[in-house]
């Protein structure tokens, strides 16, 4: 098959084309440092960053009582709030090492291990609404990367019951792809990275209760996150969001988020799809769904490993993920092991879903069986 099928947009989405042109005009155009000029096109970088962040605001429906932190993404961001946490000595931090940290089963590693490798009391939950009695900081999945479900009615109904905790979401498939309005939802902070919905690799953030924000550490220390640094003695620190967002943003990538942000105009545009490719999957014998829901069909195939399925429809340009998906923990407990998962985006169309159901169709046949 010469056509070209890309199913792994939960890994990274396919581009809006005024992304990648706002990204290489900012290049062309600006190329100057955000913050740092007082010249014209520095001014034009300064105001490119704002707007992104308020872009990003407006999306989720954030009122004043948020900002956007810049960071490489839903990672970044996540270590920066687990780091920055923490009470120290230098002033700043909320909770202990100690306290109870709660995230769920269903993770992304990188919502584990930021947390796993600072606090000494992390519970990786299986039964929230125990487990969630006495934590200090619950971070929980917005949705899924591996069954594509939302967890929104969940997270709400921690913050009600829960509601002194710190509470945060890693929203890497939600942030662009959901809509959501964070002020109701009342939880602390939002992660995202942006190359996930359709804005260039290397921009995310974090979008957090400003009153948090001002507590946290910086996880990078350098320029542009000071106003002043003396021969002796402490620094003093620039305000919030800059504070956190020590050195050279790259501001190319946030013109190019900006973009992205103005392209989503409709949400689960493709959820369709996924229905529609699941129930011809289903069809086929050998071929276990185990979810269908959002943009994300993750399945097996009986007696052939996810990774041998995943080369298969690759020999035949369907580029789809298998494996643990980062997700290991949950795989496991779930008893599922590795998984091959095949997740749409706004881009693909129902010759897309056609050509995937055909060439899942011949797998087991092409390894003899
Ligand atoms: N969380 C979830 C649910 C994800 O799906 C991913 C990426 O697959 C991440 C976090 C990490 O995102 P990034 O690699 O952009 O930091």
């Amino acid at each position: 098959m010469t056509r070209e099928v890309y199913l792994d947009n939960a890994a990274t989405m396919k581009k809006y084309s005024d992304a990648i042109e706002s990204e290489s005009k900012f290049y062309r155009e600006i190329n100057a440092n955000p913050l740092r000029g007082l010249y014209k096109k520095s001014v034009q970088a300064t105001t490119g960053v704002n707007e992104a962040r308020e872009a990003v605001l407006k999306l989720v429906h954030a009122d004043k009582s948020y900002t956007v932190i810049f960071s490489r993404g839903t990672t970044e961001a996540i270590n920066l709030v687990a780091n920055g946490l923490i009470l120290g000595d230098d002033g700043f931090g909320v909770v202990s090492r100690d306290d109870k940290v709660v995230v769920d089963i269903v993770s992304h590693h990188s919502n584990i291990l930021p947390w796993k490798q600072r606090y000494s009391n992390v519970i990786l939950s299986k039964n929230l609404e125990e487990d969630i009695k006495g934590a200090k900081v619950v971070s929980l999945t917005g949705v899924s990367n591996v069954t594509g479900e939302n967890f929104l009615k969940r997270i709400s109904e921690v913050r009600r019951a829960l509601p002194e905790a710190i509470l945060g979401v890693d929203g890497a498939q939600m942030v662009g792809h959901v809509d959501f309005d964070i002020t109701s939802l009342g939880v602390d902070f939002v992660a995202f990275s942006g190359h996930k919905f359709g804005a260039p690799m290397g921009i995310g953030g974090l979008i957090i209760k400003k009153e948090l924000a001002e507590k946290l550490r910086p996880l990078n220390f350098g320029g542009e996150m000071v106003d002043s640094v003396s021969l002796d003695g402490e620094p003093t620190y620039a305000d919030i969001p800059e504070r956190l967002e020590a050195g050279t943003l790259p501001a190319g990538a946030i013109f190019g988020l900006k973009a992205a942000v103005k392209s989503v105009k409709e949400f689960g545009l493709a959820e369709d799809l996924v229905k529609e490719a699941a129930e011809q999957m289903e069809k086929i014998s050998g071929v276990k769904i185990l979810a269908a829901n959002g943009l994300i069909l993750t399945f097996q195939i009986e007696g052939v490993h996810p990774h041998d399925v995943a080369q298969i429809l690759a020999d035949e340009n369907v580029m789809v993920r298998a494996g643990w998906l980062c997700a290991e923990p949950y795989l496991r407990y779930k008893g599922w092991g590795p998984v091959v998962r095949a997740s749409f985006s706004e881009f693909n169309d129902k010759a897309d879903v056609e050509a995937l159901v055909e060439v899942v169709s011949k797998v087991r046949e092409k390894m003899g069986l």
